[in-house]
């Protein structure tokens, strides 16, 4: 038969009709049993009926027509094989019913056990084991599953009458029960079915029971559970799941008998060494419920040694075959080992770039592959401390993941009180409704940040992650009370100096002080990722705005600095004031005397940065500020900068109201300030150029780039540059220094993409700031989407939050016009992104396809984006899977 239209694969007796590379269409179950079964390993026969007739199902409302036909075939072949008949008393066939989608979906479809077992069947099979309370125990399970999965019958009810029974017996457990026990038990769980279903009796006839299964498998793929873990996996609905019906084995027949799980490595280190567990005289549900402490799988080295033997064996073969570490489910019946299953192992990242790594010494893989194995994200586990265990059940709100890793500290609720704890030594977490750049100080002494509001690109989020502080933002579900000095989640309330854990890795909450694990790289990290950088094009930069950040992101690999953001320089306390002194200045005079305060501030953390970055690229971004981000929020700072200028408080207020904006991220920044308030951008020219000229007279070597924002007309940029340049040249001539300096624009709204032929013709470099850019896009608010986005992600309508990986549909058009129009206008202009999709693999890979030169992100994604870019190298060089 052609595999055209087959609904059904057959595997058993050293054929299968499948294969490994029919995953699509057989589900990772179905292909991995026909692939074994194929290589001679001993598998129970059956067969997996396709992820399309699945398709079918949901599309007609029902099972295609002729296909129970088929599976009538099938298991004629399966009882040849299996040397027992389906509902035949004397020799009775059982089979498993198990779901198996493309992708991995551990527990969330259903599974039914020991199906054939009838009033009938269930004598014959404890006459046939001679162990009645066996056949006993194997029917109530099937029951048990068959109520709850098929026929919709709650659980709790189904427990409770086991807990009645054991109670009646005054049993501690089930093994307790005996034959008899459990013969009564089965006729009262058949009669709660029959109650549930209007009197209709439970079903007695092996293909009644069999077609009812396969269609609550098919039915599970839609189940609330299944759904929710596809939208957070991002797997399509429209895969379907395959049904796979495999004659059962006992791990439950004696002493003789036992279920395992393996993997063929150590999944926590990727030592190789067999790992995992087995139960003696257990069903693989044993194991799930944990009813029982399984024993390590050494010890089977001694109870069962020969199928232990052969199970090492089995392993090699399979992960020789598969070229990856597997993991494993057996059941050894009698002595003899059956596999019920192989798939590639899941493993922490440490694991996962210790085995990538040794699979190529071992000669199993190739460097390229090695380097496709790597999952991006997960190689920042490696680069953070962790909140382990970390149960999302546990915790007491939830919030958006802006900065990995893990924090534990006593919660305070103002910048002031954040460094006056830390300096008394107490590790302190801030928790902020939502941060301003009062609250950087504070920020850079905490543990972690927590806020009630604001999105991925808050001030919060990129603030943090630009420290590689964790933090958490967005958690809805949290108020915060400043008066009360407390936060209240549901029905718990915090007070200042309780202890709060926060996961930036998964955006958790939790009450107390919960075990945190530090960083640790593997041996093999700096060897994977020398692979590779030496399969990249993309350059990767970072965004750093203080010489430590930029330290360490020269360390994680960067290559320059893509977006050093001055206003971030501005946030320190002995600034602030002076920033807000020339932003409420009434005139140029009051301006230039409040830059003068700031200008040797900027110009030592512009030397420090020029040093840190020695022989690479810095780029600069003039002033940028989002004006409520500096605005005076209350009349006491006011009176405080009054006090340190002599200036009238009063009037310094009025100044403040009167700059307040309605949508201050649409409003009066980027270069429109330098536009306005020229002096503010000559002062930064004049930093950056007396610090590296400063440098470069002590012997560094320094490569400034001037990078104006915000830019959406062309005379913007011309006239801008037109003074940076200016002022450029008046410091080198009064230095008689010769540096070279470009001066570039970022990118980030959509008049600016149409008009990029125009702007190139100004700009030495672009860089895309992808923040605003999809900010104004999709018209939607940097700092407010958070309270709806989510929902849309949820639902969704989005895939992904769009300020995390670049929608290729919306901005993609747009960033491909810039780039076309931009250097057909400058043949070879250098193009980078530096907005925070920069570090986020899906975003990198396109920027590789959009031919960009750099991508630029936080330091702690560096290692991400380097790995990424690598990925979208060779993908591109082998073509479409
Ligand atoms: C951007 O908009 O993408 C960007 C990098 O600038 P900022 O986040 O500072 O607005
Ligand atoms: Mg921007």
């Amino acid at each position: 038969m052609s595999s055209e239209g087959r609904r059904v694969y057959l595997f058993g007796a050293g054929r299968a009709d499948g294969s490994a590379a029919m995953k699509a269409l057989l589900g990772g179950k179905g292909a991995g049993l026909a692939e074994m079964t194929n290589l001679g390993i001993p598998v129970p026969p059956g067969f997996t009926i396709t992820t399309e007739v699945c398709r079918e199902f949901y599309e007609k409302g029902q099972a295609p027509e002729g296909l129970q036909g088929e599976i009538a075939v099938a298991m004629r072949r399966v009882e040849e094989i299996a040397g027992a008949r389906f509902g035949d008393p004397d020799a009775p066939l059982l089979v498993s019913v198990r779901s198996g989608a493309r992708a991995s979906m551990p527990g969330m479809m259903d599974t039914i056990l020991n199906l054939g077992l009838t009033s009938r069947t269930v004598l014959g099979l404890a006459r046939r084991t001679a162990n009645p309370r066996f056949a006993w125990d194997s029917y109530r399970r099937f029951i048990e599953m068959y109520a709850e999965v098929v026929l919709g019958v709650r659980r709790h009810d189904l427990e409770e009458l086991l807990e009645a029974r054991k109670k009646a017996r005054g049993a501690a457990s089930e093994h307790d029960l005996d034959a008899d026990d459990l013969r009564q038990l089965c006729g009262e769980l058949t009669a709660l079915a029959r109650a549930n279903r209007a009197g209709a009796d439970f079903p007695d006839d092996p293909d009644a029971q069999l077609w009812g299964a396969i269609q609550a498998v098919f039915r599970s793929w839609m189940n609330p559970r299944a759904i929710a873990y596809r939208r957070m996996y991002g797997i399509p609905e429209s895969w379907g799941t395959a049904v796979t019906v495999q004659a059962m084995v006992f791990g439950n027949m004696g002493r003789d008998c036992a279920t395992g799980v393996v993997f063929t490595r150590d999944p926590n280190t990727g030592e190789r060494v067999i790992f995992g567990e087995y139960l003696v005289d257990a069903q693989g549900e044993d194991v799930v419920a944990g009813a029982r402490t399984p024993e390590p799988i050494s010890a089977m080295q001694r109870t069962l040694p020969d199928a232990h033997g052969e199970l090492v064996a089995v392993c090699e073969r399979l992960e020789r075959h598969y070229r990856d570490a597997q993991d494993i489910e057996f059941t050894v019946q009698q002595g003899r080992l059956w596999l019920l299953q192989t798939r590639a192992g899941k493993r922490t990242a440490r694991a996962m770039v210790k085995i990538a790594v040794d699979l190529v010494h071992e000669g199993t893989i190739g460097e390229d592959e090695a380097v496709l194995r790597l999952d991006p994200d997960k190689v920042d586990e490696l680069l953070h401390p962790e909140v382990d265990p970390c149960p999302e059940s546990e915790a007491i709100a939830h919030g958006l993941a802006a900065s990995p890793g893990a924090a534990v500290g006593r919660i305070v609720f103002t910048s002031e009180e954040a460094q006056a704890w830390a300096e008394r030594g107490e590790k302190v977490v801030l928790v902020r409704t939502e941060t301003s750049p009062d609250d950087v100080s504070g920020m850079r002494v905490a543990q972690g940040i927590l806020t009630a509001r604001g999105g991925l690109t808050s001030h919060a989020a990129v603030v943090a992650r630009g420290m590689g502080k964790c933090c958490v933002v967005g958690a809805g579900g949290v108020m915060v009370d400043y008066a009360r000095q407390e936060l209240r989640t549901g029905d718990v309330t915090l007070r200042r100096g309780d202890t709060l854990t926060l996961c930036g890795t998964h955006g958790l909450v939790f009450q107390g002080a919960r075990e945190v694990r530090p960083p640790r790289l593997p041996d093999e990290y700096e060897t994977a990722m020398a692979w590779a950088d030496a399969r990249r094009r993309l350059r990767v930069r970072t965004n750093a705005d203080e010489p430590d950040d930029a330290a360490r992101a020269r360390a994680f690999g960067a290559e320059g600095i893509g977006l050093c953001r001055t206003e971030h320089m501005f946030f320190k306390p002995d600034r602030v004031g002076a920033v807000r002194e020339m932003l409420l200045a009434d005139d140029e005079v009051g301006r230039r005397a409040a830059l003068a305060k700031i200008f040797p501030m900027q110009k030592g953390d512009f030397a420090g940065i020029f040093r840190a970055m020695d022989g690479l690229p810095v780029t600069i971004r003039l002033l940028d500020p989002p004006l409520h981000e500096f605005l005076p929020a209350r009349r006491e700072e006011c009176d405080e900068i009054a006090r340190e200028t002599g200036l009238d408080a009063a009037r310094l207020w009025r100044k403040a109201e009167a700059l307040r904006e309605v949508n201050p991220m649409l409003g009066h920044r980027g270069c429109r300030l330098g536009m306005t308030y020229p002096e503010i951008y000559e002062t930064q020219v004049r930093a950056i150029v007396e610090a590296a000229c400063e440098v470069a007279a002590g012997g560094g070597h320094v490569e400034p780039e001037i990078m104006i924002p915000l830019v959406g007309h062309e005379e913007e940029l011309r006239r801008m540059r037109a003074l940076c340049e200016r002022v450029a040249f008046d410091v080198l001539a009064e230095r008689g220094a010769s540096l070279p300096i470009a001066i570039g624009t970022m990118i980030e709204l959509p008049r600016a993409c149409v008009v990029a032929d125009r702007i190139a013709a100004h700009a030495d470099f672009f860089s895309f700031g992808t923040n605003d850019l999809t900010q104004t896009v999709f018209g939607l608010s940097r700092d407010d989407a958070g309270r709806f986005l989510p929902f849309y992600v949820e639902q969704g309508l989005f895939t992904q939050d769009p300020f995390v990986a670049i929608d290729r549909d919306g901005l993609g058009p747009l960033l491909r016009m810039a780039i076309e129009k931009g250097r057909a206008a400058k043949p070879g202009l250098k193009i980078g992104i530096c907005g925070e999709h920069g570090g986020e693999p899906s975003s990198v890979e396109f920027c590789h396809q959009l031919g960009l030169d750099y991508v630029s992100c936080s330091p702690f994604r560096v290692p991400i984006a380097r790995l990424a870019a690598a990925q979208a190298a060779l993908r591109e060089k082998r073509g479409p899977a």
